[in-house]
């Protein structure tokens, strides 16, 4: 006889597999594929940002530092900040270092959705907005970037907001479209939500990659939004290291208050060896963040050389590190099962775009990540060339 028994637990989140990110990683590696799935980078960090750690480590810094992170670190993104978007936030009141962008998210939403809140978010939506959303009994509201363009229809988010809309959460630079915003989509959006309660979480964990001359505008720089914004950043993206998960979170005193009554039962604070030497890094070499926008740019335009003889029709791609790809020439598939053979068969692993969108909107397009050596990429292009 049996005598214990695991309890029923009625799912929070019915809809929710495995992340896409982790499925795809993992079958990469079970069939030995080069892995263009998941965005982190395949090469290392600065040699010199990896030295500071361990120096801080043997210096002892080891144990919690405060809770709203080091406080060099908030002093040196407090510095970025005004140096790129003209916008001071406060030490003290107006920056807590994360566990990640995710977390600060995660967290913003905690902080400020209750029960039966909408949230507005635009698809395809990074996998992990709409989780975090519906675990705190909000209900997401999805407004559509149309395919190919993937811009905002500033009509169709003025007749999805209504009394019930809480939060508003954007990206620009965009996962996974690479479209980036223009100073004119954050005016519309800042008339949208004029005269209203609604509070915006901006997810800019891409703002150091942007092509082709242009700029990124970030919330930080609106003046009239960033009163309402939790804006987000992380490390791992800019400085080659997404396995820290060290990221932050901007916005004005009385909303971070907020912020933080969450946080700090949440993660409490983030690793203290790797702030420390973060903030060392960005003060001795603000120019690495500067020059990521060409360093990718780079690496976005050896990718493309490479599909260019290739049956694979490649979409425009403005910033961030993802090049989305066509493949009706290829096959008529739908587009999970065309990542799965491409990987199996071909030895190459991409995220399938139609799972950040609702079921449905399958346009034949796959994502492959461009933050990898031109060696992998180079090996991944001759691999693809030969799909016919
Ligand atoms: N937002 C977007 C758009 C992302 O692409 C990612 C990760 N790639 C995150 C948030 C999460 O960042 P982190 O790893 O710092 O949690
Ligand atoms: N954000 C990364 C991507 O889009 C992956 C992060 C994750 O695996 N959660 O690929």
């Amino acid at each position: 006889m049996q005598l214990t028994v695991t309890p029923a637990l009625s799912s929070k989140l019915p809809q929710v597999g495995t992340t896409i990110f982790t499925v795809m990683s993992k079958l990469a590696a079970e069939c030995g594929a080069i892995n263009l799935s998941q965005g982190y980078p395949d090469f290392s960090a600065p040699q010199r940002l990896l030295d500071l750690v361990a120096q801080h480590m043997a210096a002892g810094h080891n144990q919690y530092p405060p809770m709203a992170g080091a406080l060099s670190l908030r002093e040196a993104i407090a510095e970025k900040v005004e140096s790129l978007y003209a916008a001071r936030y406060a030490v003290e009141h107006e920056i807590t270092v994360t566990a990640g962008a995710t977390q600060a998210i995660f967290t913003a939403i905690s902080a400020c959705v209750r029960p039966g809140d909408e949230v507005l978010v635009f698809a395809p939506v990074y996998d992990s907005y709409v989780p975090g959303i519906e675990l705190n009994g909000g209900k997401a509201v999805y407004a559509t970037l149309r395919y190919p363009d993937f811009r905002p229809d500033w009509d169709e988010v003025r007749s999805l907001i209504s009394p019930r809309t809480r939060m508003i959460l954007i990206n620009s630079p965009h996962n996974p479209s690479g479209t980036v915003w223009a100073e004119s989509d954050l005016d519309q959006l800042a008339a949208l939500t004029r005269g209203s309660d609604i509070l915006i979480v901006s997810d800019e964990v891409y703002e150091h990659m942007v092509f082709d001359g242009a700029r990124h505008v970030g919330v930080a720089a609106h003046a009239e939004l960033r009163e309402r914004s939790f804006v987000v950043s992380s490390f791992g993206k800019t400085y080659h290291i997404t396995g820290w998960k060290v990221a932050y979170c901007l916005a004005p005193k009385e909303l971070m208050q907020e912020f933080r009554k969450a946080h700090q039962f949440v993660v409490f604070t983030v690793n203290h060896p790797m702030q420390l030497a973060l903030a060392d890094f960005m003060r001795e070499q603000p120019r690495f963040a500067r020059d990521l926008s060409a360093f990718y740019q780079d690496k976005r335009d050896f990718f493309r050389r490479q599909l260019e003889a290739s049956r694979f029709e490649l979409l425009p791609c403005a910033g961030a590190y993802f090049q989305l790809a066509r493949y009706a020439a290829i096959s008529d598939e739908p587009d999970t099962q065309f990542v799965q053979r491409l990987t199996r068969e071909h030895g190459v692993a991409a995220i399938p775009v139609s799972v950040f969108s609702p079921p449905g909107d399958d346009h034949r397009v796959v994502r492959f990540c461009f933050a990898k050596s031109d060696e992998t990429l180079a090996a991944a292009g001759e691999r693809l060339r030969q799909i016919v």
